[in-house]
């Protein structure tokens, strides 16, 4: 089974998303097999961002990622990655598909409810920078 790194971002957090964003994923068959709720340093999350150093909303996003807490889950599954970029839908809300998770919770490209490992190089090391092995399930 393939593991990916999912993030419920701290916008849905404050919503009260957290059910049913996991839910989701239940439902469509990925099992949570590993699962916390934290609130990032800035450097945490500097450094889980770190591919976007530099950018232009490098700053903002840390901002945002640190403004409360979160939940982090490690998904499994068959082709997992993809499936749960899929459930999450594109970056920016105005171009995903209706039905997905940042259609119906997104509010905009940078305040976009939930983060998702985009292959498997990136799922390992981000899950290597939440748990330990003996956290997962
Ligand atoms: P994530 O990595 O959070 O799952 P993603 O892979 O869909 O999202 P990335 O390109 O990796 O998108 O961007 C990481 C995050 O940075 C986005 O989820 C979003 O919060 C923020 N971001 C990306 N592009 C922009 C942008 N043009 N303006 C503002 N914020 C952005
Ligand atoms: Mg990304």
């Amino acid at each position: 089974e393939q593991q990916t790194l999912s993030i419920i971002k701290p916008d849905a957090v404050r919503k009260n998303l957290i059910g049913a964003i996991e839910s989701r994923f239940e439902q469509a068959g990925l099992k949570i097999v590993a699962l916390k709720m934290i609130q990032l340093s800035r450097a945490q999350a500097e450094g889980f961002y770190a591919e976007h150093q530099g950018k232009p909303f490098f700053e903002g996003l840390v901002d945002f990622m640190t403004s409360g807490p979160v939940c982090v889950q490690v998904l499994s599954g068959d082709n997992a990655i993809t499936r749960n970029r899929e459930l999450m839908g594109a970056t920016n809300p105005e171009e995903a598909a209706p039905g997905t998770i940042r259609a119906d919770y997104a509010e905009s490209v940078s305040i976009n409810a939930a983060h998702g490992s985009d292959s498997p190089e990136s799922a390992a090391r981000e899950i290597a920078y939440f748990f330990e092995p003996g956290e997962i399930f």
